[in-house]
């Protein structure tokens, strides 16, 4: 979703710059108008460029876009959320603590670092949730720089590459843990671009986004972020070999009416192998067997 920014960014900056040169030739005085069309251009791509990198890092189920970007600190991303931030619009009430009943504002709050809590449009993390035991990614292996997962889903994901690595694939990881107000300025930063409706199709609200586990990674390939993935054989090498690592793709084709999200290949969430084997022998999708 990243590099779709960028190329967003690349084209609106130059119909900005279409439509300036196009007034410049109606303008009589056109000098001062055309210094400040410069210094409007400049500006609105600064402003893109900001928020092409702030959203760095991708979308998925409950990505939503972005996630830990390059320009962010390691003390930022492990650092513990301020529940009274502004949270996204429409979103829950982030004081809550955890009930595991409906509250008031329709969520239900579970409890923090349970590996296997099912999280979805209804069910969601504290804000303060942050995993006791991040551990930062090697760098050869993210896309992202500094990022960060647990210290066992770390293990595992190492040894999937390794295996994919064997085969002849050479996988990374564009975006892993992100904190609850991270996700709220994703999720906020995907709607004020794409609306609401189409944001919660790709981004999970703060509190609801596996990412805030620390044990799920967007995995990327060749430089290949998010949707870039599908159809392609790294692709099909997570959906055959994931599980065997403890990793079940969250977000499967065509289960968008039982995930709430739509197909998000690269999603992978560490729920340990002998779950992971159970829920690949039973053939539903995550949500369904962590809530049955
Ligand atoms: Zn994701």
């Amino acid at each position: 979703m990243s590099v779709k920014v960028g190329r967003m960014a690349k084209s609106r900056t130059r119909q900005q710059q279409r439509s300036n040169v196009g007034g410049r030739d109606k303008s009589t005085s056109w000098q001062p108008i055309f210094t400040g069309a410069i210094l409007a251009v400049a500006a609105s791509f600064i402003i893109l460029v900001v928020v092409a990198a702030d959203s760095f890092g991708g979308s998925g189920g409950g990505d939503g876009g972005a996630g830990v970007g390059p320009t962010e600190t390691a003390a930022a991303n492990t650092s513990t959320p301020d529940p009274s931030a502004t949270d996204s619009p429409g979103n829950a009430d982030p004081t809550r603590t955890p009930t595991n009943e409906p509250g008031p504002d329709g969520t239900t709050v579970l409890a923090c670092n349970d590996i296997l809590v099912p999280l979805d449009k209804q069910n969601r993390l504290p804000a303060d949730c942050v995993p006791p035991d991040l551990e930062e990614l090697p760098g050869a292996i993210s896309a992202q720089g500094a990022q960060y997962m647990r210290t066992e889903a770390l293990g595992a994901l190492r040894e999937m590459f390794d295996a994919a690595r064997a085969d002849g694939f050479v996988l990374q990881v564009n975006s892993s843990f992100r904190s609850y107000q991270t996700q709220a300025d994703t999720y906020n930063y995907w709607v004020q671009t794409y609306g609401k409706e189409q944001a919660d199709r790709t981004s999970a609200r703060a509190g609801h986004s596996e990412h805030q586990l620390g044990t799920t990674a967007d995995v990327g390939a060749r430089g290949l972020f998010l949707e870039d993935l599908i159809g392609t054989a790294e692709a099909d090498w997570l959906a055959e070999n994931s599980w065997k690592y403890g990793f079940i793709i969250s977000y499967p084709e065509g289960k968008e009416d039982i995930t709430g999200y739509a197909y998000e290949p690269w999603h992978v969430r560490y729920v340990g192998q002998g779950v992971a084997a159970d829920v690949q022998a039973s053939g539903l999708t995550l949500r369904e067997f962590l809530l049955k």
